[in-house]
């Protein structure tokens, strides 16, 4: 497993706060070289405490995803492993909301964790090694109202995924699949508020008690180190982390 195989170049985006975060202490933790990405670096000051890297990162520029994968690449000479966990969230009625808030939604969900993989996948195939990890949602395989474009953006990731593992696992690259159920991190805070503003709508009330039963970060982290481990055996491990609510 990972623990075993320490010393992996990892980079993880979003990394400046809840599951991101969460997730490049517990590979630094078993002895990984760790890269956290994202807008907020300062947020990141427990990453360098433990010894990883504090990278600026807007997953929607195309020229810091270069520069990021060329950072790590000019220092290590590879990626190991990539973790596309930075993600938002949209919350209102699917006929009220934005196709602008849409569009940028999938920027951020969709798009930029496919650029990256595209980034980071020559070097891995040249290696014949390597593992993509995209964090998606429980909300990547079900539905609920109030939430359409994230959940359709979730669903693109799904797909995306689905098709990259056929493609690159004759390279020796797996990519893994994490489902959170409802964590508790500032996403979920977030999410709740935008409902709140919805709330005179029936599944309010239902997802609000299950943001209040939320599960913590650390639950994620851990999921995700183990799924790369599963990973290592070439299985193409998949992860359903179900919060509490979803049981
Ligand atoms: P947080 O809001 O705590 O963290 C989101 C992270 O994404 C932040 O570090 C933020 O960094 C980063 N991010 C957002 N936009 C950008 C951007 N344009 N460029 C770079 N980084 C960006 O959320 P969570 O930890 O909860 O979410 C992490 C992942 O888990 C997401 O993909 C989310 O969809 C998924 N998830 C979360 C669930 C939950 O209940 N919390 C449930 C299911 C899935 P910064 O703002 O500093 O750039």
């Amino acid at each position: 497993g990972v623990r075993e195989k320490a010393g992996r170049v990892c980079l993880v985006t979003g990394a400046s706060s809840g599951i991101g975060l969460a997730t490049a202490l517990e590979l630094l933790r078993a002895g990984h070289i760790v890269y956290g990405a994202a807008r907020r670096v300062p947020r990141m000051t427990p990453i360098v405490a433990a010894g990883g890297y504090a990278l600026p990162l807007d997953v929607t520029e195309e020229d810091d995803l270069q520069r990021v994968v060329s950072t790590l690449l000019d220092r290590h000479g590879r990626i190991d492993v990539l973790v596309n966990n930075a993600g938002a969230v949209v919350h209102g009625a699917a006929e009220d909301t934005p196709v602008a808030m849409a569009r940028d939604l999938f920027e951020v969900n969709v798009l930029a964790p496919a650029r990256l993989a595209q980034l980071v996948l020559p070097g891995m195939r040249l290696r014949g090694s390597g593992t993509i990890v995209n964090v998606s949602s429980i909300g990547g395989v079900i539905a609920l109202p109030l939430g359409a474009w994230y959940y359709a953006s979730k669903h693109a990731l799904e797909a995306f995924s689905d098709t990259l593992r056929m493609e690159v696992e004759q390279f020796g690259v797996d990519v893994v699949v994490i489902r959170p159920g409802v964590i508790r991190t500032g996403f979920e805070a977030g999410a709740a508020r935008q409902l709140r503003e919805v709330s005179g709508h029936g599944a309010y009330s239902r997802m609000a008690e299950a943001m209040a039963r939320a599960a913590e970060a650390q639950t994620i982290a851990e999921a995700q180190t183990d799924a790369q481990a599963d990973a290592e055996t070439h299985t193409n491990a998949q992860a359903d982390v179900d919060g509490p609510a979803f049981r």
